[in-house]
């Protein structure tokens, strides 16, 4: 019987979603409610004979639930596609969707099914942390039970016989800190939403970090125990934010659970085990591993430790690895329970000892062949790090803005403001800057002070995403987040200011164009270095001006070598703010050290030349 659940034979035959099934069935005039509904015996042999006319791989008989796709892939695929086309129904959008997906030769991946990592999120008191415990007090794995548990930021469960693996720091802010730096760890999200409270502020938060991951997101509805929830109205709102519940003609998985009582808690580690099948993750063991940091620290007697969860490969004690630019040969290699392993595959969280330095989260993991290797890939990064710095120095937001637009014809912003008045008068201020060619993607709108999670969500995003605050403030964790992943956040206490801002990084698209403007020239006459600071050259100012926050162009022998920005200017050992001619000062350039006595250095600063 299993194989005619819509969901199940999907998956059976290889669909990509069980929507587009759900699409077949219903050009074959079979119209279910979900995509979890079962098919009629009589439902299923139409479907069957109409499966079998387009010349298609034989499907499961009804009761045999035989993985056709995994014997006969080509001929499913190059079937699909025309057989698909000719019973869409002819309306615009779903069968676009209905023609191409199948259509799209999919990449079959290689090796062993692997644990799925999931992440919980959700509103605060929602019971993420009681349902993560919960979890783990009953479904540790068989005969670990009672061991003292050492937490390393994940762990792993067993379910009918199969592995889970669940990040233990629970929030999105903590998901998206992972990903901040560009990997991801996690392969689909479990929202959870206390019935008695419903859908609120950081749920719908927690929903646009998981959309911006790109991972799938099941609900679970937590707190049915309580006398009097209505879980209709949690499903309404749900269905608001796009989530719409399957049992309500929708995609999304959504199961009723107590994280207190367990209830509900089989079903949803079932279905995280059925999305696990439909997403194919899979990993090749004789691969060498590949992980993401999702925690780290400086251990006083360990030194430094870090925790990675493996997405393929396997990892040994003794294999050399590199993680950012820290590196180093596995020295020890611990479990979830903290225990001594000498091997970790895919899916596993483990802790890992003897890396040189502690490497930051959210970055991938590598083995590579050899110390040497390791350390030629550390110093390039180390170089491209510092390239980008200097390259970005140079840029002013609306610069930043306008090329990461430019590239995409996409300006992607996350808007907070102070009331729900404000934020809509600011969204609809902007929606009207859009123009044919250039649209303004808000990845998350909310009300309240600009916190870490908002700078994490455009730190994670692989496009340039700014924020932009109205009539709030940056807290000071944001701020803090905002400097080191270097996301620019500006607010405004004016609309007009605000769209007159964005107005102007959108007219610089048509054509960005800068003038430099010369304010001074200097002449190094002494070079020295200092601990800690670097090469500061010893100047006297010939022309014009020095300015503290200007440009700076070494030229020698007439040639321009370097160009970048002042680090500082001082004056007696006194940080000024200008130097005037005639009169001398310290100079230290941002990353040039390699200043001489004679370079010539042409202070200037960048203006940017409106072009409308
Ligand atoms: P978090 O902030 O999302 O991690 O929420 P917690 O797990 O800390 O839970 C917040 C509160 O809700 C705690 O007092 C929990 O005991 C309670 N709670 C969590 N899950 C349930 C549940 O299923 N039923 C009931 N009645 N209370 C729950």
């Amino acid at each position: 019987m299993a194989s005619r659940q819509i969901v199940k034979l999907a998956k059976e035959l290889g669909f990509k979603s069980s929507k587009e099934l759900m699409e077949i069935l219903k050009g074959l005039g079979i119209e279910k409610p979900s995509n979890f509904s079962v098919l009629e015996e009589d439902e299923y042999e139409k479907f069957r004979k109409y499966y079998e006319r387009r010349g298609q791989a034989e499907p499961a008989p009804p009761q045999a639930t035989a993985p056709l796709v995994r014997e006969a892939p080509p001929k499913r695929e190059d079937a699909a596609p025309a057989a698909v086309s000719v019973i869409a129904p002819p309306k615009a959008a779903p069968q676009e969707e209905t023609v191409q997906a199948p259509a799209k030769p999919k990449v079959k991946p290689t090796g062993q099914p692997r644990p799925p990592v999931v992440a919980v999120l959700g509103h605060v008191d929602h019971g993420k942390t009681t349902l993560l415990d919960q979890i783990r007090k009953t479904h540790v794995a068989q005969g670990e039970a009672g061991g003292i548990t050492q937490s390393i930021g994940a762990y792993q469960v067993e379910y009918q016989g199969k592995k889970i693996t669940f990040i233990d720091t629970p929030g999105h802010r903590a998901f998206t800190g992972m990903r901040a730096r560009g990997a991801q760890a996690t392969d689909m999200a479990i929202l959870v939403v206390a019935a008695d409270d419903g859908v609120m502020e950081q749920t719908r938060e927690a929903i646009a970090h998981a959309r911006a991951a790109g991972v799938p997101i099941l609900v679970a509805i937590n707190k049915i125990d309580k006398p009097g929830v209505d879980l209709k109205r949690v499903k309404a709102q749900l269905a608001e934010e796009g989530l719409t519940p399957e049992d309500w003609g929708g995609e999304t998985i959504t199961v009723p659970v107590s994280a207190l009582t367990g209830q509900g808690l089989d079903e949803l580690l079932e279905m995280i085990l059925l999305v696990a099948e439909l997403e194919e993750l899979r990993a090749d063991p004789k691969r060498p591993a590949q992980g993401i940091i999702i925690e780290s620290h400086l251990d006083p007697t360990r030194g430094p430790v870090a925790t990675a969860i493996l997405r393929d490969g396997t990892l040994r004690e003794r294999d050399v690895v590199v993680a950012g630019t820290a590196w180093g040969r596995v020295r020890a290699l611990l479990n979830d329970r903290g225990q001594r392993i000498t091997e970790a595959s895919a899916g596993l969280p483990v802790l890992i000892l003897g890396l040189s330095h502690v490497p930051p989260l959210g970055i991938p993991l590598e083995v590579v062949d050899s110390p040497a290797q390791a350390k030629k890939i550390v110093e390039e990064r180390q170089e491209q790090e510092r390239r980008a710095r200097l390259q970005r120095a140079h840029l002013t937001w609306e610069d930043v803005l306008a090329r990461a637009a430019a590239q995409k014809g996409v300006l992607r912003l996350i808007l907070k403001a102070d009331t729900l008045g404000s934020l809509e008068a600011a969204t609809n201020e902007l929606q009207q800057l859009q123009t044919d060619d250039l649209k303004i993607e808000i990845l998350f709108a909310g009300v309240g002070t600009i916190n870490e999670s908002d700078v994490l969500l455009a730190a994670s995003s692989e496009d340039e995403v700014s924020v932009l605050g109205f009539r709030v403030e940056l807290d000071p964790k944001a701020k803090e987040v905002a400097e080191g992943e270097q996301v620019t956040v500006r607010t405004y206490d004016i609309i007009y200011q605000l769209t007159e801002d964005v107005r102007k990084a959108l007219k610089g698209l048509v054509e960005p164009e800068f003038k430099e403007l010369k304010i001074g020239e200097a002449e190094v006459r002494g070079v020295f270095k200092i601990p800690k600071v670097g090469t500061v050259a010893g100047c006297y100012v010939r022309d014009g001006v020095v300015l503290r926050h200007a440009q700076v162009r070494v030229m020698r022998n007439g040639s321009p070598i370097f160009q970048g920005k002042l680090q500082s200017l001082k004056r007696f050992d006194q940080d000024v703010r200008e130097v005037p001619k005639d009169k001398e000062c310290g100079i230290k350039i941002e990353g040039f050290e390699d200043v001489k006595v004679g370079d010539r250095l042409e202070i200037f600063t960048l203006r940017r030349v409106d072009t409308l």
